[in-house]
């Protein structure tokens, strides 16, 4: 067992991790950052132009503010996007200072967004963490936390994926999850890292999540090409969308979804796309075709989606003492409220939400007294012998999750159906996965899907309406009784609740009791 003692340990090196990293070391801690692959080149970051909600303060962010809180199903809050925007903003001169060159939306006349490129953004930023003294531990999947008897976040264990896969063990004043959201392994770019794992070991320390009904984000992609994540969507805004029979789909993105979950094929004429970046984009294989490309559905999950753990407060704290979250992670209602946090939006939280919780972090663990006892919190999937293989697990978690018709459209039928699936293997996830080395890894990352799964569904059970990316066929309007934020939390037995108790309606409590 390899031990360390820090006085902030973030887990997670995507840009929310890296932002942590930097400004919980900016606040005079010391930080250790592990990372399951490998920092500066883990998650979808990574995979291409990146676009940023960034405006300057002036009425076009005003405006951005009311249009955004509209869009979102009223469920946003219009002080944390201000905040959002302004803290982006702060760090996007911060990174032009650092000499880090930003290039403009080629299509956004109001200037809405800018575009990085990402791999050279992280690999910006991991320069940031050296010189800021972060040690960090690339191939060191966390798979616990470690808490002290009073139940406060305390440092967390995991594996190194080589050697042998030794143990490692941090103890920290304060931790900060930004392990990424969970795209079920769907195969979206930069997504096979993000399954999950640290809302897993978050919710086994006691984190409420939030939001997991907005956990069904899908993009449109044409296959087998390796094009960079950005700059294939960017390209597919300009592209106009035919049906089978040569008919143009007037609803675009939600008409081609809805007609592939209906075994249509969608085809994308990507000769429309404007020339400036159509020549980027034939760079990268994608662009400058003549044809008409089939598309394909891929599920982005909470990556894209929206749900996350709930914190509570401006500095990121969870609702356990000891942890803080940035990224994918959390939840994204307050910025992005029922609606997918791409245009964006993700990036900018990540940065945002980066800086907070590492500062709020830092802050916290000034107050901590480290010589405490602490124990590893227990969890599923860490079982020294193994009785069923996690691919049974994952195979049963993407029947349910990865379809149109589990996703995208709901009922109260199909979800009770995947409910019943998925509740009927957790015990198996409990008692009889696990192993050693890889073994391990894979049997914890598969009851983390599982888990993630669960809470999707029990929530999207609850919320009795169509608002935002959830689609209920059996309800399929907004209703204002549901305008409201829904709590989820539990292992064993999952629950979920309005944040508003007094709220509920009557008839919704049946469902979950
Ligand atoms: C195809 C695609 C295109 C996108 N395009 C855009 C865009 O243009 N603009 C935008 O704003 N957003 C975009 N997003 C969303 C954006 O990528 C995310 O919002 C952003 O990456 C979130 O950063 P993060 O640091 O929270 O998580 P991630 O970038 O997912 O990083 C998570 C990190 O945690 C590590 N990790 C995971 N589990 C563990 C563990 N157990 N132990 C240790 N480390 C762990 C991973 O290796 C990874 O390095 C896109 C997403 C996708 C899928």
């Amino acid at each position: 067992m390899t031990g360390f003692e820090t006085d902030v340990l973030v887990v997670g090196g995507g840009p929310a991790g890296a932002w942590a990293a930097v400004s919980a070391a900016a606040a005079g801690a010391t930080v250790v950052l592990v990372d399951k692959a490998r920092s500066g080149a883990s998650g979808p970051t990574a995979y291409g132009a990146i676009s940023l909600w960034h405006l300057p303060p002036g009425p076009a962010r005003d405006e951005a503010v009311r249009r955004g809180h509209a869009h979102g199903g009223g469920l946003g809050d219009p002080d944390w996007m201000h905040r959002v925007l302004e803290e982006t903003h702060q760090r996007v001169e911060q990174s032009a200072r650092w000499g880090y060159r930003i290039a403009a939306d080629p299509a956004g006349p109001a200037r809405r967004r800018i575009y990085l490129d990402g791999a050279r953004y992280l690999r910006r930023m991991r320069r940031a963490m050296r010189e800021a003294g972060v040690r960090v531990l690339d191939h060191h999947p966390a798979l616990q936390l470690l808490v002290d008897r009073d139940g406060v976040v305390a440092g967390a264990t995991g594996l190194r994926h080589h050697d042998g896969f030794p143990r490692w063990s941090v103890r920290a004043g304060a931790v900060v999850v930004a392990t990424g959201g969970c795209a079920f392994l769907s195969g979206a770019a930069g997504t096979d890292v993000d399954t999950g794992d640290g809302l897993l070991l978050a919710a086994e320390a006691g984190a409420e999540l939030s939001g997991m009904e907005f956990s069904c984000a899908y993009s449109l992609i044409p296959p087998g090409t390796a094009e960079p994540a950005a700059l294939g969507s960017l390209a597919l805004r300009f592209a106009p969308l035919y049906d089978e029979s040569g008919a143009e789909l007037p609803g675009h993105r939600s008409a081609a979804l809805a007609a592939i979950a209906d075994g249509q094929r969608i085809f994308a004429a990507l000769d429309h796309v404007p020339v400036a970046l159509r020549s980027r984009s034939a760079r990268h294989g994608l662009g400058g075709r003549a044809e008409r490309v089939p598309l394909r559905a891929v599920l982005e999950g909470t990556v894209r989606g929206t749900g996350g753990l709930r914190v509570t407060g401006p500095d990121c704290a969870t609702t356990v003492p000891g942890l803080f979250a940035a990224g994918d992670v959390v939840s994204r209602e307050a910025i992005s409220g029922a609606v997918s946090g791409s245009g964006g939006l993700g990036g900018a939280w990540a940065i945002a939400s980066g800086v907070w919780a590492g500062t709020g972090a830092a802050k916290f663990a000034r107050t901590v007294d480290r010589r405490a006892p602490v124990r590893e919190v227990p969890g599923a999937g860490l079982n020294a012998v193994a009785r069923i293989d996690p691919r049974a697990v994952v195979g049963l978690v993407q029947e349910h999750t990865l379809p149109l018709r589990r996703s995208y459209w709901r009922s109260a039928g199909s979800l009770r159906d995947s409910i019943g699936e998925l509740d009927g293997m957790w015990p198996g996830a409990e008692f009889d996965l696990g192993g050693s080395g890889a073994d391990l890894l894979r049997a914890r990352q598969a009851a983390a899907l599982l888990a993630v799964a669960r809470w999707t569904k029990y929530s999207a059970l609850l919320r009795a309406e169509s608002r935002g990316m959830h689609r209920r066929t059996d309800h399929p309007g907004a209703s204002d009784t549901w305008r409201m934020r829904l709590m989820t939390g539990g292992m064993r037995s999952v629950w979920v609740r309005p944040d508003a108790p007094h709220a509920m309606p009557e008839q919704a409590r049946d469902i979950v009791a």
